[in-house]
């Protein structure tokens, strides 16, 4: 396999376009925004550059990852000659499943058909397609270029054989695939989001501030990073899409996702990517809000 699509251009996205690129594969990377296709050139641009300054890369080999990713608006041109399709596009099962309909339709014959959804059913997404045996999860972490490993997940009909593929591939990239079942929120986000929710609950109701939240983790867990903190950085709407769809999945009251990060994601505070969540990031450095902010009984006056 020489040559690889991505759907999706946005934090996941380049990453996972970046990590291909790097080694050796041609990737189109498509998104129905020319802002996010350009923003992704520039993001992996400088990754490559921090990668260049610890002495990990050459600038020899920027240049040959950058000349390997090819930005594409229209995904029939995208996936022509592609032996595995990265689907990296909005947590949104309606968009998803109809994205996987046009990949099903447009791809080659024989290519590898994945989703880098955090929660999604792969069951659900591969039923939409014509090939559900070619479907699977290829969950990568974020930062891609950083972090080593890709969940994979199986679907109820991926074939033995894409899996094995979708190892060998994860493996040379210099990841580390470990196998899951099609289960609501699979392994990482089934034990990461209900910490993240129950973080949120303790600042809603008091307990504690964010800072304070966050250190106990920190350093009573080694903790690389507080759970809120980490929720700014993965996406308050992809928490709350995920919480939704372990909420629904399980049927269980414990997976509803705080008021507070309903509030949060309603007013279009997002963490990182809209420069508010948990922690305030538009001087370009993370710092506090105001204690008052996040609480069930806060008032204006605090
Ligand atoms: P994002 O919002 O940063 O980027 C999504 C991109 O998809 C945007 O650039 C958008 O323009 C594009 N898009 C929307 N509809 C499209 C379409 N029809 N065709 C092509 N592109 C389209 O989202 P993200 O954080 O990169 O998440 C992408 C996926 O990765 C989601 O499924 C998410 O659950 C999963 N994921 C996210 C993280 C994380 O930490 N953010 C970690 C693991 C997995």
């Amino acid at each position: 396999m020489k040559q690889v699509s991505v759907i999706g251009a946005g934090t996941m996205g380049n990453g996972i376009a970046h990590v291909f690129a790097q080694c050796g594969f041609k990737v189109n990377l498509i998104d129905i925004s020319e802002t996010a296709l350009q923003n992704a050139i520039r993001t992996i641009s400088k990754n490559l550059d921090r990668m260049i300054e610890k002495g990990r890369i050459s600038e020899e080999d920027k240049k040959s990852a950058l000349a390997n990713i090819n930005p594409v608006s229209n995904l029939k041109s995208g996936l022509s000659g592609s032996g595995l399709v990265v689907e990296a596009a909005t947590e949104n099962v309606e968009l998803k499943c109809k994205i996987f309909r046009d990949i099903s339709e447009f791809s080659d014959e024989g290519a590898i058909l994945a989703t880098n959804t955090s929660s999604i059913s792969i069951t659900k997404i591969a039923s939409h397609t014509k090939q559900p045996s070619r479907v699977i999860g290829m969950h990568f972490m974020n930062p891609v270029p950083v972090m080593k490993l890709v969940e994979v997940i199986r679907g109820y009909d991926t074939s033995d054989e894409v899996t094995a593929e979708v190892f060998e591939l994860s493996e040379k990239l210099g990841k580390i695939p470990v196998e899951v079942n099609d289960y609501p929120g699979f392994i990482a986000n089934r034990i990461l989001m209900p910490m993240i929710n129950e973080a949120i609950y303790s600042l809603y109701e008091n307990v504690a501030g964010v800072e304070e939240i966050d250190t106990v983790m920190k350093l009573g867990m080694a903790h690389p990073m507080g759970p809120l903190q980490l929720a700014d950085f993965i996406g308050l709407d992809v928490c709350l899409s995920i919480l939704k769809v372990l909420h629904e999945g399980f049927g269980n009251p414990k997976y509803a996702p705080c008021p507070l990060l309903v509030n949060m994601v309603t007013a279009g505070h997002l963490g990182i990517k809209s420069r508010e969540g948990f922690y305030d990031y538009s001087g370009g450095t993370k710092e506090l809000i105001p204690a008052g902010r996040f609480q069930k009984t806060h008032s204006r006056s605090k």
